[in-house]
């Protein structure tokens, strides 16, 4: 790939990294001052954006297929986030960034939030509006320009993977959030992505997705490369949360399986979540393939 830029440490801006992994042409790359995990190079701004207008892009007859499947697969992981919100805010200014399609606003919506959204896809943007009669704006959160001080609660769920700027990304959610407001986020924990890659090259078969991700010019693989170009752990997570002004950081176990799929992938997940909650129960270890946090400012 062509054009392409080199990337400093998103989280301490030191430019010294070694390559820990490589897969489809892409580096991730390791800080060794604070071990942030990022992909570098990485393509230009203007390709990282194009590709989620093409990713969302398709006829007017198959768009609502993909909702509904995009709504089928995240229905259970949607519940238990909006459950989660519930449980610390009952109502209030909600703000999703990253929103997509406006599935999961339309939900919070249903549940009497008072919600808007930001979304730097047009296709997803304009479905979600014509659709679902959401008030979504198009374009990055900074763009929106929203009032300091405005909402009570913000979503971005599997979406600061996707950031190149994640930690200015954090720190203008910080300054949008009403004082004590609570950001709920998820990601992916990089660790558990690491030993699923490396065992997926040796038992293909595994593989969630087999040849591109449906619908991209992209060979699937277990990184979402190059759709995502930062690699959380709970560590750093933790590290940049504070650093963009949050407090109080509590991580949260996702109860219900994300995906529908094959039996056996249901089983291995289902297992897996059980050792989880025992790992964190017992040795407060965080080890789910998805880290949730709820943190306020
Ligand atoms: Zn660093």
């Amino acid at each position: 790939m062509a054009d392409i830029r080199n990337r400093v440490c998103p989280l301490c801006n030191c430019e010294n990294h070694k390559i820990i992994y490589r897969d489809c042409g892409f580096n991730i790359v390791k800080c060794t001052n604070c071990k942030y995990m990022y992909m570098n190079p990485v393509p230009l701004t203007a390709a990282l954006q194009g590709f989620y207008n093409e990713k969302y892009q398709c006829s007017e007859k198959d768009i609502d297929k993909v909702v509904k499947g995009f709504a089928e697969g995240k229905h259970l992981f949607f519940d238990d986030r909006l459950e989660l919100i519930k449980k610390h805010i009952k109502a209030g200014k909600l703000l999703d960034v990253g929103c997509n399609y406006g599935i999961f606003l339309k939900l919070a919506k249903e549940n009497n939030y008072d919600v808007c959204g930001v979304d730097i896809s047009y296709p997803a943007v304009e479905y979600a509006k014509d659709k679902f009669k959401l008030n979504v704006i198009q374009g990055t959160l900074k763009r929106a320009n929203f009032p300091s001080d405005y909402f009570d609660i913000i979503s971005m769920f599997d979406v600061i993977e996707h950031i190149e700027d994640p930690l200015s990304e954090l720190i203008e959610i910080n300054r949008v959030l009403k004082k004590d407001g609570l950001l709920f986020m998820t990601t992916p924990n990089t660790p558990v992505y690491l030993i699923k890659a490396r065992v997926v090259k040796i038992f293909p078969f595994l593989a969630y997705y087999k040849g591109n991700f449906p619908g991209t010019p992209f060979k699937a693989n277990e990184f979402g490369l190059p759709y995502h170009i930062n690699y959380a752990t709970p560590k750093t997570l933790k590290r940049m949360l504070l650093d963009a002004g949050f407090k109080n950081i509590e991580f949260d176990l996702c109860k219900k399986e994300k995906y529908y799929g094959r039996h056996f992938r249901n089983f291995l997940r289902m297992s897996y979540t059980l050792l989880t909650w025992l790992f964190f129960k017992l040795f407060r270890i965080y080890i789910p393939a998805e880290i949730s946090v709820c943190v306020k400012k």
